[in-house]
């Protein structure tokens, strides 16, 4: 049986978390913050957020919003807005209404 070795997964994180992103404004090279959710261009500086930060964003303002709320406003799949709460890397007091 064949395992995957923990370079293996070092490199599939690597590549989600830079992916083929480019910068928006030049086409440069992004770094990505799983912290803050944006990409910072290596080239001129430009910030853009993934459906991390939008939605951390978001509930900094609007703590209160239900999970169905936020998809429609920021118009995201609740299949890839209900993987950053199901990795914890966002809570939602209300999220338990939903589940
Ligand atoms: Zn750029």
């Amino acid at each position: 049986m064949k395992s995957v070795s923990l370079d293996d997964f070092k490199k599939a994180v690597d590549k989600r978390n830079t992916s083929d992103h480019t910068c928006r404004n030049c086409g440069g090279k992004v770094k990505y913050s799983i912290v803050e959710g944006t990409y910072t261009c290596k080239e001129c500086g430009f910030v853009e957020w993934d459906i991390y930060g939008r939605i951390k964003e978001l509930l900094e303002w609007n703590p209160n919003l239900s999970r169905i709320e936020i998809a429609t406003i920021l118009h995201v799949k609740m299949r890839d807005m209900n993987q950053c709460f199901d990795n914890g890397i966002l809570v939602n007091p209300k999220s338990n209404m939903l589940d």
